[in-house]
């Protein structure tokens, strides 16, 4: 293992923390960069990227990193740790939803190859922001920490994330990765057999979180996220001690239902809540006071996700998590 920790132009050898800039891009007014933190640990061990901010509004996960980095000792660290708080730092600033105010585009789906270069009004910096800090940063990583919450409109269960592959051992590590995090709720989204690879580029085994939404940072999920960290890293043998988390949590596999008819979106329940197959969980009006929907589950769950109350044809309303099943 190489004495250093470096991206670009940041060095931190062995036992230092670094902080500095990732270099993205050229803005028409000067140089995009986004705050990242290198901690290089005395000890032989894996690297871990931790990331807030994809979505720009989506804070609790970013508040946590801003302890984290602070704490974190090199020290008492085996192996290596590299912290951006907000990689969307556009839509952060901008207090943007899903997207940012440059293109709009959803920072999640633009992780390529190359970049695509823009065109006349058209630029490309979600596609620059994703590349860069994969290929600069990510590329190096064995593990990521993921970290969203509910973003402006979104009403969303804290708990972890992850996909399952092909890969049964491996899919079962990410599970005990997400297990090892401690929350209570894990969302598992399945394989997609056949489905086209949507992206070649390899990433490191990721767990993803959920904490806290509506545009809100509160103190105690704040808390709950840097616990959730250190856990981690516990379990990854990076830091001494065991992961402090319960006795069981319970996972699930999502779905979404949409919306027939566009209009005023009233929810009965929230995230969290569990529902049973028919429940009548939410309606939509028109502006004149007429139902046009009355939204039922079509299964048994919990659920994941309420949507905002303006709700266009299509849209997706709630995401319900069903084949609840408890795991040690
Ligand atoms: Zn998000």
């Amino acid at each position: 293992m190489s004495e250093f920790l470096k991206v670009q132009n940041l060095e931190a050898s062995r036992g230092e923390k670094k902080q500095g800039y990732l270099r993205i891009s050229e803005k028409p007014a000067g140089p995009h960069m986004i705050p990242i933190t290198l901690v290089n640990g005395d000890g032989d061990g894996p690297t871990v990227v931790i990331n807030g901010g994809e979505h720009g509004s989506e804070y609790n996960g970013p508040a946590a990193t801003l302890t984290v980095m602070k704490e974190l000792d090199p020290g008492e660290l085996s192996g290596r740790v590299i912290i951006a708080p907000v990689v969307n730092t556009l839509a952060f600033e901008a207090r943007w939803m899903h997207g940012n105010p440059i293109d709009y585009r959803d920072m999640t789906g633009c992780y390529v190859e190359e970049i695509p270069r823009g065109g006349s009004g058209v630029p490309k910096i979600s596609y620059q922001v994703a590349t860069t800090f994969y290929k600069e940063v990510l590329s190096q990583g064995d593990y990521r920490l993921n970290l969203h919450g509910g973003d402006l409109e979104e009403d969303l269960l804290t708990g972890t994330m992850y996909r399952r592959t092909e890969d049964e051992k491996r899919s079962d590590e990410n599970l005990a990765l997400c297990r090892a995090f401690g929350y209570d709720w894990i969302r598992e989204s399945l394989p997609r057999p056949g489905a086209p690879a949507r992206r070649r580029l390899e990433f490191p085994m990721t767990v993803g979180t959920e904490a806290g939404g509506m545009g809100r940072c509160m103190s105690d999920i704040v808390e709950g996220v840097v616990k959730g960290i250190y856990n981690v890293l516990k379990h990854l043998g990076m830091l001494d001690g065991e992961p402090e988390i319960p006795s069981r949590a319970r996972v699930y596999h999502p779905y979404h239902l949409y919306a027939e008819h566009g209009g005023f979106f009233i929810s009965n329940v929230m995230a969290g809540d569990m529902v049973e197959e028919g429940d009548v969980v939410g309606i939509i009006k028109d502006l004149w006071g007429n139902t046009l929907e009355e939204i039922a589950v079509p299964t048994d769950g919990v659920i994941h996700m309420v949507t905002s109350p303006a709700i266009w044809e299509g849209d997706v309303v709630y995401e319900i998590g069903k084949d609840i099943r408890e795991i040690e």
